[in-house]
C-alpha cells in the first residue's frame, strides 16, 4: 500500500501514514494538538526524519524518511493485533 504523509495544520507536525487510497481520504487528527492533518503534496526529502505514526501505537517513532518497507512491517503487525 502507498504511504500519504500528512502535515498538521495547527502545529506543523508531520505524520506518515500507509494505508489504502480509501482510506487516505479519512481526516487524520494531530496526535500533539489534536488539531485536522492535512495530506502533504509529496514525501519528504530522504535526508529528513520523519515522524511514523500509524495511530496504534503507544508513542511514535523516527526514522529515515526511506525506512518505507520496515515501516509498513511495523504497521502490519500492529493491524494483525488489532484485528485478531
Ligand atoms: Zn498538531
Amino acid at each position: 500500500m502507498p504511504a500519504y504523509h500528512f502535515v498538521c495544520g495547527s502545529c506543523q507536525a508531520q505524520r506518515t501514514r500507509i494505508c489504502a487510497p480509501e482510506e487516505s481520504k479519512i481526516p487524520v487528527l494531530c496526535r500533539l494538538c489534536t488539531g485536522v492533518m492535512d495530506r502533504a503534496p509529496s514525501a519528504p526529502t530522504s535526508q529528513v526524519v520523519e515522524v511514523l505514526d500509524n495511530g496504534l501505537m503507544g508513542r511514535v517513532l523516527q526514522r529515515p524518511a526511506d525506512a518505507e518497507r520496515i515501516h509498513y512491517e511495523h504497521v502490519h503487525h500492529h493491524e494483525g493485533l488489532k484485528h485478531s
